[in-house]
């Protein structure tokens, strides 16, 4: 195991620094790389995912390469045009509700960064936003009105729960998009139950790898956004190899993620070109790798919990 610690070129979830290992087997490269919070037995399922990546790789791929989302944070709308101008993305997704302002500063800052975006994405382009759970119903439904005169693909993650979700979902003509609803196998199918969600954002690591990740799309039969959980290419190649098997890819994917990182451990790195990602499996490379490796006691201790975790007899839950 190879333990790095790469710093982010802008802070996200609060973390300056994205930290993980990297471990090797018969198959390829698999990356651990849960966030700080996360404990033993949600580090188990990400575990899972590295150890199906080096022992036991993926299913055949059905496609050649995936179309992504450049992402766009919340950023001033001169930014927000240039980002999405350098990107050479069909789709972007616009980040909204910046926590922390106020409300009615907020909206009037949203309108303006998505109209800007979709003036600089052109009337094909696709235009979607994350809300990341901020608004209450009532903002929801109004904002997601408004700024449907831009012609939204989609609302990701409106609210922050799943009854709030379905309400929304009754009185907006936008489909929406669940994200931090299903971070858990059994989320997604809470999500259709509760007819909350037209589409589901689905992550390789929290869910347990690639073929966990795709029994899930198969049980919600929803469409499937497949996202990174901001990793080096190591994990993003298990995205990929997601988007790759998935029978159907209506959308465009949020795996064009490597440039909120500083550097990456191989020396060709995903990241896209004409808003594709070809399919590849890079492999790690030493030098790249130097120059982020530490050696970190912690995460041996992490590994060795979520590996306990993943042994563990579970009682009383369908797995
Ligand atoms: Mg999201």
């Amino acid at each position: 195991m190879r333990v790095y610690s790469i710093p982010m070129r802008t802070r996200f979830r609060g973390i300056t620094r994205r930290e993980g290992v990297l471990i090797c087997g018969p198959a390829g490269w698999g990356e651990f790389s849960p966030f700080p919070e996360y404990g033993p037995r949600e580090c188990a399922r990400w575990l899972a995912a590295a150890q199906e990546a080096a022992f036991a790789g993926w299913p055949p791929p059905l496609r050649e390469a995936i179309p992504v989302n450049v992402t766009v944070p919340a950023v001033d709308p001169q930014r927000a045009a240039a980002l999405v101008r350098a990107s050479g993305c069909r789709t972007a997704k616009v980040k909204v509700a910046e926590r922390g302002l106020d409300a009615a500063l907020s909206d009037a800052r949203d309108l303006a960064r998505v109209e800007a975006v979709r003036e600089a994405i052109g009337p094909h382009g696709r235009v979607r936003i994350d809300v990341n759970g901020a608004w209450d119903v009532e903002r929801a439904v109004r904002m997601i009105r408004l700024l449907d005169r831009f012609d939204l693909e989609y609302v990701e993650q409106p609210c922050a729960t799943l009854e709030e979700l379905a309400l929304v979902r009754r009185r907006v003509d936008v489909p929406v998009a669940a994200d931090e609803s299903i971070r858990r196998a059994e989320d997604p199918l809470r999500v259709r139950a509760a007819e909350a969600a037209d589409i589901a954002v689905l992550k390789v690591q929290p869910l347990g790898g690639v073929r966990a990740a795709l029994e899930v799309a198969e049980r919600t039969g929803l469409p499937v956004v497949v996202s990174s959980a901001v990793e080096t290419s190591v994990g993003l190649a298990a995205g990929l190899a997601l988007a790759a098997a998935l029978p159907e890819l209506p959308y465009a994917c949020g795996l064009a993620t490597l440039s909120l990182l500083e550097g990456d451990v191989v020396a060709d790195p995903l990241v896209p070109v004409d808003g594709m990602m070809p399919v590849r499996r890079p492999v790690v490379d030493e030098e790249a790798l130097g120059r982020y490796e530490v050696d970190d006691e912690r995460w041996r201790r992490r590994l060795a919990d979520a590996q306990a975790a993943l042994d563990a007899p579970v009682i009383g839950v369908a797995r």
